[in-house]
């Protein structure tokens, strides 16, 4: 039956030698396998819209098992910054594949739909990557089964920090409350508080963020130890723009040991 929705081209593979497999979130229908044939010949009319982060409406044959045809795509708007800036590239990637690891294939779900689109509209447009990544890492954390309570103290409810983090109570504890739990994080509370304003903003409330460099270090180390303990994916995107960051590290090294 020939199906259309909204759609964003998550990533494609090779499949058959003139044939690829491309994994499209559907805003109508959840996320997708689509088997696109002949696309590798050179005059396929498909070919430039099965890029990863094109934005569409993609026409096919939506099945409720195995794969997926796609037959056309109309209104097409690629994210073109995303698709050819490496470091965009890389934290998009990173994005859509922490989704297909949340999100069982064909579940429907047009708010994650339309939060996913507004990060990568928001990364496309050159908000600061790794805070949209973080805020996406964040709003995602119940898909994985871990629902925090980032809002106030576990304990008192009161919302005046500093906070810690603590897993056993599932949240945030207040200072009065630190001896509760001697397994508390012991996280930076500058990174804690980041993370309480970040979990509460969606992308459209977000604006012209600015968090300084140390701090985002900071919280990358808390969101990195949740998911360790919580998630324990370990995704080859993510290790990418672990190492990129360390690239830029270097790359910034020399300026930062000129005396000025
Ligand atoms: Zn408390």
């Amino acid at each position: 039956m020939r199906t259309e929705s909204k759609g964003i081209v998550m990533f494609q593979k090779d499949y058959r030698e003139r044939d690829k497999l491309v994994k499209i979130f559907t805003e109508s229908a959840g996320k997708l396998m689509f088997l696109v044939r002949n696309v590798t010949r050179a005059n396929s009319p498909l070919k430039a819209y099965i890029t990863p982060f094109t934005v569409g409406t993609f026409i096919g044959d939506f099945r409720e098992n195995g794969l997926s045809y796609l037959y056309d795509v109309k209104s097409v708007a690629p994210l073109y910054n995303l698709q050819q800036d490496i470091f965009k590239n890389a934290y998009g990637t990173y994005m859509v594949n922490l989704l297909d690891a949340a999100l069982e294939d064909r579940q429907y779900d047009p708010k994650l739909f339309a939060f996913l689109l507004a990060g990568l509209k928001a990364l496309d447009e050159g908000v600061d990557s790794e805070i949209v990544s973080m805020i996406f890492e964040l709003h995602l954390l119940p898909y994985f089964g871990t629902q925090f309570n980032w809002r106030d103290c576990c304990v008192c409810h009161t919302t005046h920090g500093p906070f810690d983090f603590s897993s056993a109570y599932g949240g945030l504890l207040c200072q009065k409350h630190w001896p509760l739990d001697p397994h508390r994080y012991h996280a930076d509370p500058k990174a804690v508080e980041l993370t309480r304003r970040l979990a509460a903003v969606d992308y459209a409330h977000l604006g012209k963020i600015s968090v300084k460099p140390a701090t985002k270090r900071l919280l990358r180390h808390l969101l990195d130890e949740i998911d360790d303990e919580f998630i324990g994916l370990h995704l080859k995107s993510k290790k990418f723009i672990d190492q990129m960051s360390r690239w830029e590290d270097v790359l910034k090294k020399p300026s930062d040991e000129n005396p000025s």
